[in-house]
Order: C-alpha cells, then structure tokens, then sequence
C-alpha cells in the first residue's frame, strides 16, 4: 500500500473514532480486518501486532496513533485530505 493512501486511512479511522486509549501509551484500534493492539513507546515509536505490522514494520494502526499523537501533523493532513476532497468532487 503507498503511504499517503496508508495516511489517508490512518485519518479515516481517527475520524471514525476507531483509535481508543485503554492504558497509557496503549491503544485498541478497530482494523477493517480486526482489532489490534497498538503501543506507543517512550521513545514515541510505536509497535502495533497486525501482521501488516509484524512483515512490513508500518500499517495504518500504528500511523493513526502517532497523528493522534501529534496535533500540529493531524491538522496538516486533515487539511490535506480535504484539498484533495474537494479536488475529486470538482473533477467528477
Ligand atoms: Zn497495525
């Protein structure tokens, strides 16, 4: 999957409010193929036990708790997705 269609899925399932903090630093999130668990380090990495996570070492799960953890970078790209929002519904 390329990244910004990984980013754009990572925003859907913030504003669908799938991203839920049970602990610190831990997060449950509702995938299209299951629920996952997604830990945020101290070093702010995070690790996330999808298995597009444990072959690829990136997926949508662990994207979307690093923009929750980063206000200023959710903003920016929310504003991103609803340029291109936009761009698709004038080019239709
Ligand atoms: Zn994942």
């Amino acid at each position: 999957m390329p990244l910004d269609r990984m980013i754009e899925k990572a925003y859907d399932l913030i504003r669908e409010g799938r991203v839920e903090q049970i602990n610190n630093g831990v997060y449950n999130v509702v995938g299209e193929h299951g629920t996952y668990i997604v830990v945020r380090n101290i070093d702010g990495s995070v690790t996330c036990n999808c298995p597009g996570f444990t072959s690829k070492r990136r997926c949508s799960h662990s994207l979307a708790v690093m923009m929750i953890n980063q206000p200023v970078l959710l903003k920016s790209i929310k504003r991103e997705i609803e340029r291109e929002d936009k761009w698709r519904r004038t080019k239709r």
